[in-house]
């Protein structure tokens, strides 16, 4: 029956449905080619509905992880956070230039290809001043993500020193008040999570359609080496680095319950080239499957979806090596270095967007003088390279959250992925 079919589609964990929606999608955009992306606003939609959910989110989960978070608290949180964020950045860039000093990207193709794109990021001491919003409510209407995080912890800071301070009974009830309906948006935002990924099945075939539709195999073909340096070099951060380094010699715990327990946000990030988008998918991860406490993972995330991003990063030493190649130079060691300080202090100040990395190239490009043209030479493939960022980039995010979630005992190993139970369990 209907009803039976609908039910036994219903019980396949839904991130084995949006892989299949991820393969039958490519296939279909690779066979039909152009037709395909008409597809695209199916896409766009669940796309949109991810990015309705980031701001109420990240506001609900920062202020109630207040809750349990003292002031020093979270100065050593935010530090450790900061400081493994610009580390793993770090050793991402390097990944990225051995492995493409490896494979030489980039040798016997010939630059085509209009102008450079000349937009470029912000400076650094823009992106410092902005974190502290002019006006909240203005930051988050614009759903800009570092001002929102410093006026929700703020805000979270405020109440729970009330909580603790004031002798004035109603206070004192208002801001227990305050704390329980903060509690329950953010319950009911993982609600919505995971109604949208029901969506994002159809979602995610659309935005595969479409992107083969337009990119289809000649690009692939051109661009092969490009793809598979980058490629190795990503599955030689989030493994070297996230899942042995940190999961399991630091956090002490099995990669394999980690992946298990970040799956869904893996898949959406590959999927819609996005950790911006993709946050509110990686925050449910965190809370329903790895059981980190939101004192963590409300912080860690959302900064890290915007300043944290060894996919990105890495690229930066692919693409420079690419790029050099192509103008046909060599980059020396001290060049190499420019290129790891560049791309760290980029990834910084570069939003959690589709094709940030593209335009964070232009810096790196300039830095060295090398040609700006390679990137609109290399923006058609794009949205494939893209993908493989977004998910390193949204893996580092959770593999530090992990780690400083266990040095801070704000974590649970005995619940959700680290048992075996990756289904969702919604709070009853
Ligand atoms: N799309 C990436 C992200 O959202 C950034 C990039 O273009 O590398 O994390």
């Amino acid at each position: 029956s209907i009803v039976g079919a609908w039910r036994r589609y219903r019980s396949i964990p839904i991130v084995y449905r949006i892989g299949a929606a991820f393969v039958l999608g490519s296939v279909l955009g690779l066979a039909i080619g152009e037709p395909a992306t008409r597809l695209q606003p199916l896409g766009d939609l669940f796309i949109r509905l991810l990015s309705m959910i980031v701001i109420p989110i990240v506001v609900f989960t920062l202020v109630m992880g207040m809750r349990r978070l003292s002031p020093g608290r979270l100065g050593v949180v935010g530090g450790q956070v900061v400081g493994l964020y610009l580390l793993t950045s770090a050793l991402a860039v390097f990944f990225g230039l051995a492995v493409a000093n490896l494979f030489d990207p980039g040798t016997g193709l010939t630059l085509t290809g209009g102008e450079g794109e000349t937009e470029s990021p912000p400076a650094l001491q823009e992106v410092l001043l902005g974190v502290v919003p002019d006006n909240p409510i203005g930051a988050m209407a614009e759903g800009e993500v570092l001002p929102t995080i410093f006026f929700a912890v703020v805000f979270g800071l405020a109440l729970a020193m009330l909580a603790e301070s004031t002798t004035n009974e109603d206070v004192r009830n208002g801001v227990r008040t305050i704390f329980d309906v903060f509690e329950a948006g953010a319950e009911a935002m993982f609600k919505i999570v995971w109604g949208v990924m029901e969506y994002g099945v159809v979602g995610v075939f659309a935005l595969m359609a479409a992107t083969f539709g337009e990119a289809g195999p000649d690009a692939i073909s051109t661009f092969a080496v490009l793809i598979l340096t980058l490629l190795l070099a990503v599955v030689l951060q989030i493994v070297v680095v996230h899942l042995v380094g940190i999961v399991s010699l630091a956090v002490g715990q099995s990669p394999i319950s980690f992946l298990a327990g970040s799956r869904d946000a893996l898949v959406t990030a590959l999927s819609i080239r996005s950790s911006s988008g993709t946050l509110p998918v990686t925050m449910a991860d965190a809370e329903d499957n790895l059981r980190v406490d939101e004192s963590v993972y409300g912080f860690s995330l959302p900064l890290g979806a915007t300043i944290n991003m060894d996919g990105t990063a890495l690229y930066q030493g692919v693409a420079a090596v690419f790029a050099a190649n192509l103008a046909g130079v060599q980059l020396g060691f001290g060049e190499q270095l420019t290129v790891v300080l560049i791309a760290v202090l980029a990834s910084i100040g570069t939003a959690g967007v589709p094709g940030a990395g593209l335009i964070m190239l232009t810096l790196v490009l300039t830095q060295l003088g090398l040609p700006l043209e390679v990137v609109a030479f290399v923006a058609g493939v794009d949205p494939i390279l893209d993908r493989l960022r977004t998910m390193t980039n949204v893996s580092g995010d959770l593999a530090v959250t992990t780690l400083v979630a266990k040095w801070n005992g704000a974590v649970d190993f005995t619940r959700g992925s680290w048992v075996g139970d990756v289904e969702p369990t919604p709070e009853a």
